[in-house]
């Protein structure tokens, strides 16, 4: 019989409830057990994918597809997802399925379709029972599907946002259908410091308990997001205002990397405790599993020289819009044995001053260029990779960074100045970059993309096929867009390569310069299979290329290319 662990926010919204939920979901893996996590998103849109990330941070896509139908005669695909899956995928290490995302945009659909269908004749249709009756579904849906010992499920924006009030009440009704002793629910909140006293606050904890609790909701444990661990006396005080067991208070402090926050959790008794009030059989930890991940925290923790990456881009005002590559990126640099500084840069300062362009690259060891979406931006970005193509760095370009590496190699290597992605200038007498072919007569913009994993059929004797050794391998993808393949052949005389395509061959999946260099473009995104514990083949070889190329440049041996 599955247990239920639901997690709830108060005070604020980023206080990592992903990284509380993907931590205590690794706290009962560590036990033998099996866990699945849900993300409910209280938003309207049926998925994250019409999002800017800059609205809602990056954008995750999911392993596998799922046709969502909401009533009979309606069908939608879903592979786009929360963020939150990223992290959870990252610290259990298993596919997570996009139909444990669920938002009210597809609770709301479903309902009204099937009202529109005549599921609910001669009925009112109403929040309660009908919109909570499907919320309390969809959960057991995925209960009934993967069938783990521990559902955990994450709600998320702050209790008092009115759009997450019916999700509340949905818990409420599920704790008491379920019965004591086979759910619980944890409640994250914010202990600030106040630097004019010296003191940590419980306040804002109180005032969110009591709001939970105006739902009908208690908390079985609180868990407090402050600068620091807690000390005993603010816990006393929590405990005692909000009504739970001392042992309930559990600190989560900033922390170096978050891959610590399973250990530090552990340290303070959480994992048994929750196997105590879940009645779980066994309480103890695999020795084996808690030191395998032991080490690789020690492995985040103990380089002490760094690389710096530079990762121009349009999104880079919230650094989250990012987080799979930001990642990545670390999971490659611990393998690697070195820890990354990140310089994210808004590539529009470079169209309005180029200047800076190479103030700002020429500091860095690598290049990384970033995915993304409309023209904003985007001939900033052109100059980053022309830049990286008349430079020895490494470079590593990422769907949309892959799409414009190449047009920069038109317009720079083989001078096509007017060369574009029709996606900026759909005019351009070099359409380089196009629509693939079956998004042509797309006209609905929500889940139409060319998503979730597809087989990449790698070339012999590439840099690419060098990084990942397997001459297949299965990659995720997000793109309308893509290389088109007679631009490349013509293009192959110039010293471009196609290091991989589709099984067709039409659809080109990667692109390099030939030479010593290390240029690369990737059509997909495989930020989104890099985990801790197996990091993506590709990250890790882009940061063994930089941290050759830094030895070269600081001995300042390195003769740059005309
Ligand atoms: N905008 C490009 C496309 O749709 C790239 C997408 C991306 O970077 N994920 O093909």
């Amino acid at each position: 019989m599955t247990k239920y662990i639901f997690v709830t926010g108060g005070v604020l919204s980023g206080l990592g409830k992903g990284v509380v939920t993907a931590s205590i979901a690794k706290l009962l893996q560590m036990r033998g057990y099996s866990v699945d996590v849900i993300k409910i998103d209280p938003y309207l849109n049926v998925d994250p994918g019409t999002l800017n990330p800059i609205e809602h941070g990056e954008v995750f896509v999911c392993e596998h597809s799922w046709h969502f139908k909401p009533a009979e005669g309606y069908s939608f695909t879903i592979a786009e997802v929360d963020q939150d899956f990223g992290t959870y995928e990252r610290f259990l290490n298993k596919n997570i399925e996009p139909y444990n995302n669920i938002t009210s945009g597809q609770i709301y659909l479903t309902v009204i379709l099937k009202e529109r269908v005549g599921k609910y004749l001669g009925k009112t249709i109403q929040v309660i029972p009908h919109i909570t009756d499907e919320i309390k579904n969809r959960i057991r849906i995925v209960a009934k599907k993967s069938k783990p010992d521990v559902l955990l499920i994450e709600i998320g924006g702050t209790v008092g946002d009115i759009e997450a009030m019916p999700f509340l009440e949905a818990v409420r009704q599920f704790r008491l259908e379920e019965g004591p002793g086979n759910t619980l629910l944890v409640h994250i909140t914010l202990v600030p410091y106040l630097e004019t006293v010296g003191q940590l606050k419980s306040k804002p904890t109180q005032h969110s308990v009591k709001i939970l609790q105006s739902t009908g909701l208690q908390p079985d444990i609180i868990v407090c997001r402050a600068p620091f661990e807690l000390t005993e006396d603010i816990k006393r005080k929590i405990s005692l205002f909000c009504s739970v067991p001392y042992e309930a208070v559990i600190s989560d402090p900033d922390m170096e990397t978050v891959y610590e926050i399973p250990i530090l959790f552990e340290k303070q008794g959480l994992g048994e405790y929750i196997c105590r009030l879940l009645g779980l059989g066994t309480n103890r930890l695999i020795q084996d599993e808690y030191l395998k991940w032991n080490k690789i925290v020690n492995m985040f923790k103990q380089p002490t020289d760094y690389v710096e990456i530079a990762m121009p881009g349009k999104y880079t005002f919230i650094t989250d819009s990012y987080i799979s590559i930001n990642e990545a990126l670390r999971h490659a640099a611990a393998w690697n044995g070195v820890k990354i500084k990140i310089r994210w840069i808004e590539t529009e300062i470079f169209e309005e001053d180029i200047g800076k362009l190479e103030e700002e690259l020429s500091k860095v060891d690598g290049i990384l260029l970033t995915p993304g979406f409309g023209r904003r931006g985007v001939e900033g970005m052109i100059s980053v990779a022309e830049y990286a193509l008349n430079s020895p760095i490494p470079f590593l370009g990422i769907c949309f960074g892959a799409q414009l590496l190449f047009v920069a190699f038109y317009r720079s290597i083989m001078g096509y100045k007017t060369a574009n992605t029709t996606e900026v200038d759909p005019n351009t007498p070099y359409p380089v970059v196009d629509l693939l072919p079956e998004q042509k007569s797309i006209k609905m913009k929500g889940g139409t993309m060319r998503l979730a994993a597809h087989k990449v059929y790698i070339k012999k004797n590439t840099k690419l096929y060098d990084a990942y050794k397997k001459e297949v391998v299965l990659e995720r993808f997000r793109h309308r867009y893509h290389i088109i393949k007679e631009y490349a052949q013509k293009a192959k005389e110039y010293g471009l390569i196609v290091s991989a395509t589709d099984a067709t061959g039409n659809i080109i999946n990667a692109i390099e310069v030939d030479g010593e260099g290390w240029t690369i473009g990737v059509q997909f995104h495989p930020e989104f299979k890099s985990r801790p514990e197996s990091p993506s083949p590709i990250y890790l070889t882009f940061i063994k290329e930089i941290i050759k190329y830094k030895k070269l440049r600081e001995k300042s041996i390195l003769k740059i290319k005309p």
